[in-house]
């Protein structure tokens, strides 16, 4: 997961740390910043962590400055003749300050998660309130509208990232209605507010939903002891009451229930969950999103949103669904099949049917019987500092840097890491990153990367090198034993540092193109790729070991075993995540004027088809919320895996495999450096070296491709 602070490109400003106290010496034997402070200076660039807030008054103070230097900056470009406007002043100037406004909206996004102190995390939370409410308004300044414009029409001929950040600030412009006559952007002003209303409250709505559902002992048979001893699940001599809108008491029952009239009665009511609010509502919401998009030229509300992606239209997303859906069909008949052998051995019926209420149960029954993995023993295989170590070990390699320890001058925490990545090669210093990795009271309770200051060039042709953070929670060394992994927690660092590693190496000139600022049905699919790192045998053996007796390495078996589980059940779970993609984009799609789409019976129907149909009589895509974050943007989920899995095959297909430099070398180059300076279409054809295809991801799914569609 990557750590988005603001909905703007808005990146950070850092101030540097004293420098005597960054260079002094330290009995850690930690390399001191100082050193490498002196040493940016001979590649032109500039290596410095922020100063972090640490009081309530001091966050208040940093917001108030922040919004007084960017509006004092927005006001110098609305000043501007608009006989005498440069790129400088007017586009420049913009990227210019939405980093300084976004530097401290990072920070405060990471301080927010981190900080010991409640109080303080209060403030940034308030803090980062204040700074989203004042970005809004940064696209609705006529003033600096006029200016830019001015800029637009002088015709400039720019090239390469120059041209990109110009079109792209006019696009941001256009998208935000500032094209318009005055008359049609009051229109869609005043739409866009009783959207954000509407959605408000579907949201609202999603959350407040409550179903209690009981049962009797009897009709729980099959589903965890410990469940049923949960504060407020035993109400009763034989009660228990189950509530449908808690997904982890939903999930519980569905995967242990053995009496499919408990699963069908609970799928129901969580299949009806704020039915009655939110299906007028979602209605609404869907004309309100239509009528905008064609106000502002657009065929469709998924157009609209999908413009600025890596897809475009909605009509590619569309196509890569369908092609998905069509590739898939072989093994999500298989997986039903074998699903459906063990429901009619369960219920003595041959022709037993696996329904929307069944599958959860029989793909738990199927990883019991067939492939019983025990996780929690492969955890004395991944001691915690063994794995970073050994991970360091792998990305240095492949990317050709050091990663090195740093004396941290501000810690907020007293286990906080630092390090500094450099090029090994040059000894250029690339970026620092901070590892806050265990649990604690009130910190954030994911896993994900935070960027905190993102490359750029300045004003003054310095680079600025990036710092981030990885915020963990792995599990807490104790006296005697050290903080031990599973190997899904082994999976998430790679795929965590794998984002550090797209923000450090970055290369592009402006905050807005820099590090993981692309598009965001992208931005995930370098580091799912990474997580292909950690089901080979020859990079566990590089450093999995058992803690205890480190000559034993991971059986091959128990890996195989591992990776058949992991693809038992891909064939189902990627057709469910179809099925939701597809009626997302289906209930966004252009629809004639006036007209909108039944939302309860287009996602039923996509649901049948694509799915499984659910019980009849009920409405699941009401309680759907992610129709509010990621409307016309489901499809990216699938989107980024098949992009993971087509650029894993250049280092499959490379002599060395995972640990291949020159595979290495040209994902540094091709998709890290460039971030999204240029167009990332381009970029992943120039890592991969041939056009893009979905044959790789369906490969993994062990279909076979040349009977599947392309
Ligand atoms: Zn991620």
């Amino acid at each position: 997961m990557r750590s988005i602070a603001l909905l703007l490109p808005l990146m950070v400003l850092t101030a540097c740390q004293s420098s005597e106290r960054a260079a002094r010496s330290t009995a850690s034997g930690y390399t001191a910043l100082g050193g490498w402070q002196k040493r940016a200076e001979r590649f032109n660039s500039l290596i410095a962590l922020p100063t972090f807030e640490t009081t309530p008054a001091a966050i208040r103070q940093s917001v108030s400055n922040a919004t007084a230097r960017a509006d004092a900056a927005l006001d110098r470009i609305g000043a501007l003749d608009p006989k005498r406007v440069s790129f400088r002043e007017t586009v420049g100037a913009l990227d210019d300050l939405s980093y300084g406004a976004g530097a401290t909206a990072n920070r405060l996004a990471l301080i927010k998660e981190t900080s010991p102190d409640p109080a303080v995390r209060g403030a940034a939370t308030e803090g980062t309130k204040v700074l989203q409410e004042w970005a809004v308004g940064i696209e609705y300044r006529p003033d600096v509208y006029r200016s830019i414009r001015a800029y637009a029409d002088t015709r400039p001929g720019l090239a390469g990232e120059d041209r990109k950040l110009f079109e792209e600030t006019l696009r941001d412009y256009r998208r935000a209605g500032m094209d318009l006559p005055a008359e049609r952007r009051a229109e869609v002003e005043k739409l866009r507010k009783e959207l954000t209303r509407l959605t408000t409250d579907f949201q609202s709505n999603v959350t407040a939903a409550k179903r209690p559902v009981r049962f009797t002992a009897a009709e729980l048979e099959g589903v965890p002891e410990d469940f049923l001893k949960q504060p407020g699940v035993k109400t009763g001599d034989d009660e228990y009451t189950v509530m449908a809108n808690i997904t982890w008491h939903y999930t519980t029952v569905m995967e242990n229930a053995k009496q499919e009239a408990t699963r069908l009665k609970l799928e129901i009511a969580r299949a009806n969950l704020a039915r009655e609010e939110n299906v007028p509502l979602l209605q609404k919401m869907l004309a309100l999103r239509s009528a905008i998009a064609q106000k502002l030229g657009y065929r469709s509300w998924a157009d609209y949103q999908i413009e600025p992606k890596m897809a475009k239209t909605a009509a590619t997303a569309r196509e890569f669904l369908e092609k998905l859906k069509t590739g898939l069909q072989p093994k999500f008949e298989a997986e039903l099949n074998e699903c459906r052998a063990l429901k009619a051995r369960d219920t003595g019926n041959p022709i037993a049917k696996i329904q929307s209420w069944d599958w959860r149960y029989y793909n738990n029954q199927l990883k019991k019987e067939k492939y019983s993995v025990d996780s929690e023993q492969l955890r004395a295989f991944f001691p915690y500092d063994k794995v970073l170590e050994g991970m360091f070990r792998i990305y240095q390699r492949i990317f050709g840097l050091n990663i090195e320890p740093i004396d941290a001058p501000y810690k907020w925490v007293e286990d906080l890491r630092l390090y500094l990545v450099s090029d090994a090669a040059t000894a250029e210093p690339m970026g620092l990153f901070y590892l806050d990795m265990f649990p604690r009271e009130g910190k954030y309770n994911h896993f994900a990367e935070f960027g905190i200051s993102e490359g750029r060039r300045l004003p003054g042709g310095k680079y600025q090198r990036p710092v981030v953070a990885l915020v963990c929670n792995f599990p807490s060394p104790r006296p005697g034993q050290p903080s031990l992994l599973t190997h899904r927690d082994v999976e998430t660092l790679f795929h965590e540092f794998g984002h550090a590693m797209h923000a450090i190496l970055t290369r592009a000139n402006y905050g807005r193109f820099s590090g993981t600022s692309v598009p965001g049905d992208f931005v995930e699919a370098p580091s799912q790729m990474l997580e292909n790192w950690v089901w080979d045998k020859r990079v566990l053996d590089s450093f999995a070991a058992n803690y205890k007796n480190p000559a034993e390495k991971i059986p091959k078996a128990v890996l195989d075993k591992l990776k058949e589980a992991k693809l038992a059940t891909m064939g189902i779970y990627y057709r469910r995540q179809l099925a939701f993609a597809l009626f997302d984009l289906v209930l966004h799609a252009a629809m004639p004027e006036g007209q909108t789409p039944d939302p309860v019976k287009v996602s039923n129907d996509i649901l049948a088809d694509v799915f499984l149909p659910e019980p009849e009589n009920t409405a699941f895509v009401a309680y759907f919320g992610h129709l509010v974050e990621y409307d016309a943007g489901y499809y990216g989920y699938a989107w980024a895996d098949a992009i993971a899995a087509d650029m894993a095959t250049v280092f499959e297909k490379s002599p060395d495999g995972f640990f291949d430099t020159s595979a290495g070398k040209r994902l540094r180059e091709e998709i890290y450096a460039v971030g999204d300076s240029r167009d990332v279409n381009v970029s992943i054809e120039k890592f991969l070296g041939r056009p893009r295809s979905i044959k790789p991801f369906l490969k993994n799914l062990g279909i076979n491709t040349d009977t599947a569609s392309k």
